[in-house]
């Protein structure tokens, strides 16, 4: 068998469209598009990476945008202050500060901040108001990369109902929420994680299998019903060659890649994976393009709750 791979790239751009007419009407209604405001805090390179495209895909959406940033050495109360300012600031719709936020703010500083944002201006979904509302299938903000899983299960009429989810990761911001979205669908979900016994034989019983544990082609073909719908939100950058040619020796064109640039993405799930599995996203061009098309819909939703 060989997957039929489930294009993230094109369904985020089915839903980046969609929001066109969205974001003239409040423009129309505020005077004014629907505007994010993002908080970078320090000089994480992989965070510049993700800040640079969340802005471009606003900018090319036509709506607001505005990079507020921090320096690393700067105290968790500026942090603060600066969610603050964008809570009242009624030019704004959305709030997102960058994670992750520097080690130097301690351990609780994410938690501290998540806590700050105003739950209507929440889009990332990472406020325990948002986690509440998603857990009880309410109207508000899900976290995006989740929430992107979901419209691409559903746009490319993959059935969940009645299905078994094993979501493998119980993050705050992807396991844990992915999870209570596939239940909202009415599949029956199963969360794995790092104490869990035997995880491949737990794995072969999903229908529809989840990876997001962060742990570059983790997920074999061991791990695989034949025929099942593979997830894989991992995305990690392969740089050591030892490391490319033990998980790329068969696929010659990503070795190339890694040859070209020195480094190449993976994701948690194993290439190999491609001939077992039913279904399957890739990495790049699967989960991650969705994660920011859903900003971008939750953005233009806080914005037209504002309006009604
Ligand atoms: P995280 O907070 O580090 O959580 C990882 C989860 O994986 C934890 O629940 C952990 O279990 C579990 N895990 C780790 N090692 C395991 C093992 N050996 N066996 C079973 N479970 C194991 O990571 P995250 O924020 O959820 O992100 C997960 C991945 O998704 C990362 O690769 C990240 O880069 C990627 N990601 C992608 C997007 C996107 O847009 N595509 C967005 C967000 C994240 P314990 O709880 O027991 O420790």
């Amino acid at each position: 068998m060989t997957a039929t791979l489930l294009d993230g790239k094109a369904v985020a751009l089915a839903i980046r469209n969609e929001l066109t007419t969205r974001v003239a009407t409040v423009q129309e209604r505020l005077g004014r598009p629907p505007a994010l405001a993002i908080v970078l805090v320090g000089d994480d390179p992989a965070s510049e990476v993700y800040v640079r495209n969340k802005l471009k895909t606003a900018e090319d959406a036509g709506m607001g945008v505005h990079l507020e940033r921090l320096p690393g050495s700067a105290p968790l109360a500026a942090v603060l202050a600066v969610v603050d300012r964008f809570n009242k600031d009624a030019n704004y719709d959305g709030i997102l500060v960058q994670s992750p936020l520097p080690k130097s703010l301690g351990a609780e500083a994410e938690q501290r901040v998540f806590d700050a944002i105003d739950p209507g201006k929440d889009v990332d979904g990472f406020s325990p108001i948002s986690a509440g509302r998603v857990l009880q299938d309410r109207e508000g903000f899900a976290p995006c990369t989740p929430a992107g899983v979901i419209e691409l299960l559903v746009r490319t009429k993959t059935p969940i109902e009645g299905k078994h989810a094993v979501v493998i990761g119980r993050s705050d911001i992807v396991g844990k929420p992915m999870a209570a979205l596939l239940l909202h669908k009415n599949a029956t979900v199963t969360i794995c994680h790092s104490r869990t016994r035997d995880l491949p034989a737990m794995a072969r019983t999903a229908d529809i299998l989840v990876a997001a544990i962060g742990r570059p082609a983790f997920v074999t073909r061991e791990f695989v019903k034949p025929g099942a719908v593979v997830i894989d939100v991992g995305i990690n950058s392969v740089t050591k060659a030892e490391d490319a040619q033990r998980i790329f020796a068969a696929f010659p064109e990503r070795l190339q890649v890694f040859n070209k640039k020195g480094s190449v993405l993976v994701g948690d799930v194993h290439p190999e994976v491609a001939a077992t599995a039913g279904a399957l996203t890739p990495v790049p061009g699967g989960v991650g393009p969705l994660t920011i098309a859903m900003l971008m819909a939750n953005t233009v939703r806080a914005a037209e709750l504002r309006i009604r």
